[in-house]
């Protein structure tokens, strides 16, 4: 039996997630691009107006004014759409376990087990549109397929808010007449090395002879052939991302640290951030580490074991901000510093909060914590800050991902998360 394969990409996503956390970004010509303040910041999204007038991801903003000298322009949100990513995902595991993300906006789902639930691929598909348009205000675009790589081709034919159906009986039809660069894995030197040869479109490739396809790109030519006549050959779905071991963060402030309340403080912004984090993904850990480097670039690592595991801020500053002063003299001022929580457990029953709370206040912390995350995931995470860090200079800072803590979710670049 043929597997049913769906591939979902969120239209315009880092735009669309500026217009649905911002009204008044609505219907409006804008862009989210990488330093709005400098003339060759990058445009990394655009709104769907600003498509129609031309504007296209990568290109220098001072290239899009000249197309559009009045379009509005929005730094980038990582905290934000890394939360709407995670957030499309409830969704789509509504309909399958089994699901491979591609990047932050697209991901593959494997819903061949799903049909006597949910209905056919195509009735899944929609029912995925509506929920993520009705509940998050974004729109995607969806493939439905036998395989994987029709699946990512088709989500790729109709946008935004659309499905689009590649089966058996139609893919000849659909598929064959497009460019071969329609194709996942077509990039520019195959696709070069291809019309040398007048190998234009997928059609081209699926008539052509498989081992002549071979002597001219390796491996790759034999599975291009494969791909272009349906089969999904070494494309096997993975199920999804195993779980962190760790979730940290570090940071370089921008001078060098010198008074216990600055690490403090410091401390104090780091575990908000793996805090959230850990209640977003419903664990607490008990292992709490710390690592120091000082001006002079040398580093240390300290960590120590909490009876009970935890997934409140206070108290992962409160462990981190002992190991701290146990093991650091402060005589060599701090260049960056960075906390990581790992022993996790999804037994969230009983947890550690702040170390010198009475019982009957770890339940109105508890319920603080979800109050909080429920606005940062509405209004965005910097909507709530504790009144320690509010103005302090320390603000003006860069988060990076532990490197202590290799298995924290987040991977991408200059990602708060
Ligand atoms: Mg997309």
């Amino acid at each position: 039996m043929d597997r049913i394969i769906l591939h979902s990409d969120l239209n315009n996503f880092f735009a669309s997630v500026e217009a649905a956390k911002n009204p008044l970004l609505r219907g409006k010509v804008f862009a989210v691009a990488g330093d709005p303040e400098k003339r060759h910041g990058i445009i990394l999204a655009k709104s769907q107006p600003a498509k129609e007038l031309g504007i296209s991801t990568g290109e220098v903003i001072w290239q899009a004014k000249l197309k559009c000298p009045d379009l509005i322009l929005v730094k980038p949100d990582m905290v934000s759409y890394h939360r709407y990513s995670k957030r499309v995902h409830e969704i789509y595991r509504r309909f399958t376990d089994t699901i491979e993300p591609f990047g932050i906006d697209e991901a593959w789902l494997d819903v061949t087990g799903s049909t006597r639930l949910f209905g056919s691929g195509e009735e899944i598909a929609r029912k995925i549109r509506h929920a993520v348009k009705e509940e998050l205000g974004l729109t995607v675009s969806i493939g439905v397929s036998f395989n994987k790589i029709f699946a990512k081709l088709g989500s790729d034919l109709k946008k935004p808010d659309a499905t689009t159906i590649i089966s058996r009986d139609n893919f000849k039809a659909v598929v064959h007449p497009l460019p071969i660069t329609a194709l996942l894995f077509v990039g520019r030197s195959t696709r070069e090395k291809l019309e040398r040869y007048g190998i234009k479109k997928i059609g081209h490739l699926a008539n052509a002879d498989p081992n002549f396809l071979k002597n001219l790109l390796g491996k790759n030519g034999l599975l291009l052939y494969h791909y272009a006549n349906g089969s999904d050959i070494g494309s096997t779905l993975l199920s999804q991302t195993p779980p962190a071991k760790s979730i940290g963060n570090s940071v370089t402030t921008a001078y060098d640290l010198t008074t216990e309340q600055e690490i403090r403080i410091q401390l104090m912004m780091l575990a908000e951030h793996i805090a959230a984090r850990l209640r977003e993904q419903n664990v607490a850990g008990a292992l709490i580490h710390i690592s120091i480097r000082d001006r002079n670039l040398r580093t240390i690592t300290r960590q120590k074991q909490l009876e009970l595991p935890t997934n409140h801020a206070p108290a992962i500053a409160d462990a981190a901000f002992s190991l701290f002063q146990q093991h650091y003299d402060l005589s060599t001022p701090v260049r960056s510093i960075g906390i990581g929580v790992g022993n996790l457990s999804s037994d969230t029953g009983n947890l550690q909060l702040s170390l010198w709370d009475p019982e009957h206040k770890r339940v109105n912390e508890q319920n603080l914590d979800h109050a909080v995350d429920h606005l940062r995931n509405r209004y965005g995470f910097n909507c709530v800050v504790r009144a320690g860090c509010l103005h302090h200079q320390l603000k003006n800072y860069t988060l990076t991902n532990d490197p202590q803590a290799p298995s924290s979710l987040c991977t991408l670049p200059g990602c708060r998360h």
